[in-house]
């Protein structure tokens, strides 16, 4: 199980309840109100699904088993050495009660505390809040996506007992008891086996859970890939073998599915898979997935599990870092290596070779297996990228050995690609004109937001392509990437942009002599509040915009600095003016007929300012609105 940030529930002062003997001391604790309003959620809202309580108890199971597993490929100093790896389900229909046991690792007293006491992450709380609140059916189907799985248990029983004893020897076994209200109690008990049994009995609604066909076929929906036996009493139901060990032919989609939804918990299917087994200089079998859509938490808490290990279909480590990098991460699947020594333990996945040849192979597939999308199935691939894309295209930054193939994988939306659509860097250029020797990019918020920047006005009147890079992340990535095809890739923000001027416009145009001083008034009135004033070749309609300078930043950085520092200032930006347009025009001829004029200033401010409200960057806006209104008071006299 990976790590995750716990805060422990407090104990109450006293424990409210003692009982005869001295060993069976039962302590009351109190849940954190994160937690019950968590608990409340669960046993209000959650309606459907609600047979998943089994699965998550099973997979609880699954993963105890897998835990004493794997110490005891190294340490067989444990209790009870020679027990079998196993789950039993016992059931009482007429009690209307049912238990899961297993002999797993077990629980210490911490544990219960740690483990079954809170809520593994703050965002989970969140998400199924904002669910709720918008009218969004909770399905109960979600709940193991949360790292919460255990309490799904509280939708089909009022109260829930936990015996348990850890795997150490001269460890205590312990009763832990809820309501799933607001308490549970911690008690002593003379537990001999280790492992765990969780026992209930069932709300008369779900009294279905008792009987022996229901849950069968509920095992048999979900829990079929569970790595160890299962009993229903005394019958072995489960029966599937490590699906990534069989030949390809031989899987059928369905089982393909429903392995995926087991190892992901996700409740949809996945968008595509990869099978390998290769057999060389390093030997390992693969089964990676592609969802179908990111899981809520995906960007904001990395509570997902990626790959797992198995050396020779034992289980050895969950969401195994090692596997994949980090872009690759919204991967799920298991990677089967017989390369990996016995005795393998986390430093030895951590530093062998044989891990890194392993990454090295997958990455290769994993970009062959986007490549053929990219090629033969676009509609599988946007929708991969629009899902995964944020993440994927870091690689570009990070992974050097596959940069170029990485780069080929990204797609943008430009001025020309119609709504949701999106374009390749190779496709860019193969419909670049022949004057054009650049790769044009802009960015902003959302592509709505951009396609109003004046910047882009010259692109849209020469027909010139402009990539829109609407990702906060592309601002990091995209710099990065100086060229594609031996282009420069440049960001028509930039002041030093090579543009041709348009003759006629230049003919329309104020006067050299006289835009050199209307320049030099600008610069006069605006003072350091920019860094220059220059004339524009980029603008058609509107009258000034602000751009980058040569060593400035890209504005869209500069924003995601601002809001990470609310210090920083940012650089200075350069006016462009539009010589062409009518208002300068006007304003060239004011400052001829009489430079002291007040309105001159007046208009040099307010072109200013309108071009920092288009951008998004204005900030006295009760100013600017007070110049216009003394501006129309003049106009309308
Ligand atoms: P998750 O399994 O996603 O961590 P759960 O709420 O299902 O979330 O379980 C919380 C934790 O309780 C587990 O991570 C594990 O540490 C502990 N736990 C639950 N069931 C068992 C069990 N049968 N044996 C050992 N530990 C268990």
């Amino acid at each position: 199980m990976a790590e995750k940030p716990k805060t422990k529930p407090k104990p109450k002062t006293k424990p409210k309840t003692a009982t005869k003997t001295k060993k069976a001391k039962s302590q009351e604790f109190e849940y954190k109100a994160e937690m019950k309003q968590l608990l409340h959620l669960i046993v209000h809202s959650l309606y459907t699904h609600p047979e998943i309580f089994l699965r998550e108890l099973i997979s609880n199971s699954s993963d105890a088993l897998n835990k004493i597993r794997f110490r005891m490929l190294t340490d067989t100093d444990v209790l009870d050495t020679d027990a079998d790896y196993k789950v039993t389900i016992n059931f009482d229909s007429k009690k209307q009660t049912i238990s899961i046991e297993d002999s797993g690792i077990g629980m210490k007293h911490d544990d219960l505390l740690n483990s079954l006491g809170t809520v593994a992450s703050s965002g989970t709380l969140e998400f199924l809040k904002q669910m709720q609140e918008n009218d969004k059916p909770l399905d109960g189907n979600m709940i193991g996506q949360f790292g919460v799985g255990f309490y799904s248990v509280f939708m089909v029983t009022d109260e829930v007992t936990v015996e348990t004893r850890h795997a150490d020897k001269g460890s205590t076994g312990y009763r832990w008891k809820s309501d799933g209200q607001g308490k549970f109690t911690i008690e002593e008990i003379d537990k001999k086996t280790r492992g765990t049994k969780i026992s209930f009995k069932l709300k008369d609604e779900y009294k279905e859970y008792s009987e022996e066909h229901r849950i069968k076929n509920v095992i048999q929906k979900y829990s079929n890939f569970v790595d160890f036996p299962i009993f229903l009493e005394k019958e072995e139901v489960n029966r599937v073998s490590a699906l990534w060990h069989r030949s390809k032919d031989e899987i059928k989609d369905e089982e393909l599915t429903e392995f995926y939804k087991f190892i992901s918990n996700d409740f949809s299917g996945p968008l595509g898979h990869l099978h390998l087994n290769l057999e060389g200089a390093v030997n390992f079998k693969a089964l990676v997935f592609v969802p179908e859509t990111a899981p809520p938490t995906f960007y904001k808490e990395h509570l997902e599990q990626s790959l797992q290990l198995y050396s020779n279909k034992v289980f050895i480590q969950d969401d195994c870092k090692e596997l994949l990098p980090e872009y690759l991460r919204f991967l799920k699947g298991v990677v089967d290596t017989d390369d990996l020594p016995l005795n393998v333990s986390r430093e030895v996945t951590q530093s062998s070779p044989i891990m890194v040849k392993i990454q090295s192979i997958l990455v290769k597939r994993v970009l062959s297996f986007l490549e053929n999308w990219a090629k033969n199935d676009i509609e599988k691939y946007n929708k991969f990228y629009k899902n995964f894309g944020q993440i994927f295209k870091t690689g570009v930054n990070s992974d050097f050995t596959n940069k170029d193939r990485i780069v080929e994988l990204l797609r943008f939306e430009t001025t020309k690609t119609e709504k949701d659509a999106v374009t390749s860097l190779k496709d860019y250029v193969s419909g670049m004109g022949e004057d054009q020797k650049e790769i044009y990019y802009i960015s902003g918020e959302h592509k709505e937001a951009i396609e109003r920047n004046p910047n882009l006005e010259y692109f849209k009147k020469n027909d010139i392509e402009v990539l829109l890079l609407s990702d906060p992340f592309d601002v990091f990535i995209i710099p990065s990437l100086n060229e594609y095809d031996k282009k420069n890739l440049v960001s028509i923000d930039k002041a030093d942009i090579d543009l041709k001027s348009d003759e006629k416009d230049e003919k329309e145009a104020l006067g050299k002599d006289l835009a050199k001083s209307l320049i030099e008034k600008f610069k006069q009135a605006l003072g350091d509040k920019i860094e220059d004033v220059i004339e524009s070749k980029r603008l058609v309609d509107s009258a000034a915009t602000l751009v980058v300078g040569k060593e400035g930043m890209d504005k869209q950085m500069e924003k995601m600095m601002k809001m990470m520092n609310q210090d920083y200032a940012g650089g200075k930006k350069i006016l462009e003016l539009n010589l062409s347009h009518p208002l300068i025009k006007n304003l060239g001829k004011r400052l001829i007929a009489d430079a002291s004029d007040p309105i001159l200033v007046n208009s040099i401010l307010q072109v200013y300012e309108g071009a920092l409200l288009i951008e998004g960057s204005l900030t006295q806006e009760t100013d600017f609105v007070k110049r216009m209104t003394e501006l129309m008071v003049e106009a309308t006299k």
